[in-house]
């Protein structure tokens, strides 16, 4: 990664337009999910939660264990074969409309510093001037405001994990706040001045945009054919008026071509939409592809369908066989056998059991594979939601009914409507 020596800071101008409506629709929608989901509830636990300490996933009454790996690699591959698809189509239209990092810093950021250290031009000219009363207030205002809205996103983030209501309650951990504390330093660096850096120098999704996209994707493009030669009074229709670049957050130049830091926020298609208005003419830029012919079915968004196709067959096919409950028996800890004092042959296991449900239920436990004779002492389980429990269960037979030193045993258990299947073996001396 090369940083650039020096930096030039980008001042961009406010905008409205088509496109930053659909901006402030999207990033209302994507706030609503981000700061609501964590206080809502189902079936006790919140509509999604990473329970890291406790080791699972609760998604919308759903919950994942460490048993679900599978399904969660399904997921996690799906979700990426999804985005390649979509950035082949539709190139970054995520990182204009979608990304935290945009949402954020045109949501919250640009308009609250608008507010307090003015459009572009006052805050070109305050920067440039020396530190004063006014300079020093506004910007402490503005850092201030900053803070304040860092540590709000940090605390729905962990809230993502911890739970919201035990987190904004001081009910949770010393690592929880920690946490909070981090991401609130992180976000109030990157909101007070990495900015778009991050988009150019830091995120990996920008990096492989090369690879995912071509000359079909959707990108935001200027049209030179019609703006060219620039100028008040040349023959192009561009009049070099540079609004499109004044509102640019990445710094850059549209006019210059397709350039990777481009984020297809469309900023500058409103820019100059607003000045091309005025003499009857469309945007001189605007979506478009490199090639100039759309093409949404291709050799490269057929194969990503196609593994999407394949993944979620397999993810269905994973789900339709998945049990209401993981089992896992295992022989209790130091012990093979013991002759107890009338004689018969004891075996003791440890079954652990863990729900899948967001409902309590009831297990029971029998054993295949023994003499009629033999004894199986196991409690009736009671699982509550999305809980693990670990349970003793001894068999005993008497003396002379085994002839091998080891008795393959299949373990039942089972629920009114699911029943588990577990193997493990009865050993004694054998005759
Ligand atoms: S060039 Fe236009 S679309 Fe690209 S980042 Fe700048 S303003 Fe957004
Ligand atoms: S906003 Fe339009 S007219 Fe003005 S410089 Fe940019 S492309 Fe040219």
């Amino acid at each position: 990664m090369i940083l650039p020596t020096a930096r030039t800071w980008v001042y961009p101008l406010s905008v409205n337009g088509r496109y930053q409506r659909i901006h402030r629709v999207t990033g209302a929608l994507l706030q609503a999910v981000l700061f609501v989901t964590p206080w809502i509830d189902v079936g006790g636990h919140p509509a999604f939660q990473v329970d890291i300490a406790g080791r699972r996933l609760y998604a919308f009454g759903a919950v994942f264990t460490p048993a679900d790996n599978l399904l969660l690699v399904l997921i996690g591959l799906a979700a990426a074969f999804s985005l390649f698809l979509f950035t082949a189509v539709f190139g970054r239209l995520w990182c204009g409309y979608a990304c935290p990092q945009t949402v954020f810093l045109e949501e919250w950021i640009r308009p609250v510093e608008n507010f307090i250290e003015g459009d572009r031009g006052r805050r070109m000219a305050r920067d440039r001037g020396p530190w004063n009363a006014d300079k020093t207030g506004r910007k402490l205002a503005k850092w201030s405001a900053y803070l304040l809205m860092s540590f709000v996103v940090a605390m729905t983030f962990v809230s993502w994990f911890s739970g919201a209501g035990v987190l904004w309650t001081g009910g949770s951990g010393s690592v929880a706040y920690g946490m909070v504390s981090f991401f609130t330093a992180l976000m109030f660096w990157d909101f007070a001045w990495f900015r778009e850096q991050f988009c150019n120098y830091l995120c990996p999704y920008a990096r492989i945009q090369g690879v995912l996209c071509d000359d079909h994707s959707l990108v935001v493009a200027y049209d030179d054919r019609r703006g060219e030669p620039r100028g008040k009074d040349s023959p192009g229709a561009c009049i070099d008026c540079l609004k499109c670049v004044a509102v640019c957050p990445q710094g850059i130049d549209i006019r210059d071509g397709f350039q990777l830091e481009c984020v297809t926020c469309a900023r500058c298609v409103d820019a100059c939409a607003a000045v091309m208005a005025k003499r009857g003419e469309p945007s001189l830029v605007n979506y478009a592809t490199l090639s100039g012919q759309p093409r949404t079915v291709r050799a490269r968004t057929v194969v990503y369908a196609s593994l999407i196709g394949i993944v979620s067959v397999a993810f269905v096919g994973v789900l339709a066989g998945r049990h209401e409950a993981d089992g896992y028996i295992s022989r209790s800890p130091g012990s093979l056998y013991t002759v107890d004092a009338d004689g018969w042959i004891r075996n003791t296991y440890l079954l652990r059991l863990t729900s899948h449900e967001n409902e309590p239920d009831q297990w029971q436990v029998e054993i295949e594979g023994l003499p009629a004779v033999a004894e199986v002492s196991a409690p009736s389980i009671a699982l509550d939601p999305a809980a693990t429990t670990t349970v003793p269960v001894v068999v005993r037979v008497p003396p002379g009914h085994l002839i091998e030193r080891s008795t393959p045993l299949r373990v039942r258990v089972h629920s009114h409507d699911d029943e588990l299947w577990m193997d493990t073996s009865f050993l004694s001396e054998g005759t």
